[in-house]
């Protein structure tokens, strides 16, 4: 099959692996028909994060059709469209049944193999899902592929760093970064009660999709965000997220801040130390909550909502490609060119 497969410090090639099989009985294949690319699969692209075997294929976020499946699925045919969170889960340990199933005792992330061990990723023609009858969730007629794709990783990780920032009308918001999952952070600040959110970025067509959906946009190449928000609410803002996964935007949301408030972050910061001391977090009383997003159970949870088409998700996506294209995609991304927020990659 063809995949876009990893091979070093920014080179990604599209061309052919060997076709995933069963290995397990509670496994399915899934021929993917769409795919993203995430910002956090730039992390490995720059070599951020270190250790990914050379020729796994790439990627995390993929909806498609089962093709075949393990003699223990029994919930799930040949045929059905799936949706995937951008790793598998058991759905029967302790993680899983408490919600918190990003750290589901048998989680794997699709798309990092190391030492030979791990998964393909969704950058690809056919991936191997392991645990595929929790894992996927079919997709009903009443959500789009590209609603099912982004439910896989962007929408429930930022409803998730809003989640975590304990929204509260009235109060106080930031989101730091409006990248896919920033702008996805400002959606579910709102859907769970918010009523101000600032939104900082320095590109401006991102700034503008923060603006349609309801955030405050500054333009930090133009004004400091630190200033404009501390004019208007002195003490700062009850809790920040932080959507970008970098220490300068961790010390930002820092500065921006309230004593007693929180910074909810869910990007893979790949720095060594926080950028802030002990000292600087007591001095705030600060509440740092830090983490994967269980993404397989805001997918399910969230659905009704996406379905609801209360808000136009997919508005994001900026550029919808082929597979086979996939190299340019990734350049394209990385360097933020062409107002570039979401990449979608086609397999036909
Ligand atoms: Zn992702
Ligand atoms: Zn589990």
């Amino acid at each position: 099959m063809k995949a876009l497969t990893f091979h070093g410090d920014r080179t990604v090639r599209y061309e052919s692996i060997a076709d995933p099989t069963l290995q397990d009985p509670a496994d399915a294949l899934v021929k993917v028909k769409l795919c993203a690319i995430c910002g956090s699969d730039l992390h490995v692209y720059h070599g951020r994060e270190q250790g990914c075997d050379h020729a796994t294929a790439m990627g995390h976020e993929f909806v498609g059709k089962v093709v075949e499946v393990g003699k223990d699925v029994d919930r799930l045919k040949v045929g059905d469209l799936v949706m995937s969170p951008f790793s598998t889960s058991c759905g029967q340990c302790e993680y899983c049944l408490s919600g918190l199933t990003s750290r589901c005792i048998h989680s794997q992330l699709f798309g990092w193999r190391q030492h030979g061990k791990g998964l393909h990723g969704g950058q690809a023609e056919y991936v191997r899902v392991p645990q595929a009858e929790h894992t996927l969730l079919p997709i009903p007629s009443t959500i789009s592929l590209e609603q099912a794709l982004l439910l896989g990783d962007v929408i429930p990780t930022g409803y998730f760093c809003a989640h975590q920032a304990d929204i509260n009308p009235g109060k106080v918001y930031v989101v730091v970064g409006c990248g896919a999952v920033g702008l996805m952070t400002i959606l579910g600040a709102f859907e769970q009660g918010a009523t101000t959110v600032y939104a900082i970025d320095t590109l401006p067509e991102r700034l503008i999709f923060a603006e349609a959906f309801g955030a405050i946009p500054i333009d930090a190449s133009v004004r400091d965000p630190l200033q404009v928000v501390k004019a208007i609410h002195s003490q700062g803002a009850d809790a920040v997220m932080e959507a970008v996964g970098n220490n300068e935007s961790l010390q930002l949301a820092y500065n921006l801040v309230r004593p007693g408030g929180i910074i909810s972050m869910v990007g893979v910061n790949t720095a060594s130390t926080l950028p802030f001391s002990p000292a600087d977090a007591y001095d705030k009383n600060l509440t740092l909550k830090v983490g994967r997003c269980p993404a397989r159970f805001f997918m399910q949870k969230l659905l009704p909502m996406v379905a609801s088409g209360k808000y136009d998700y997919t508005s994001i996506i900026s550029h919808r490609m082929e597979l086979r294209d996939g190299v340019t995609g990734y350049a394209m991304f990385s360097e933020k060119k062409d107002k570039c927020v979401k990449v979608l990659l086609h397999c036909s």
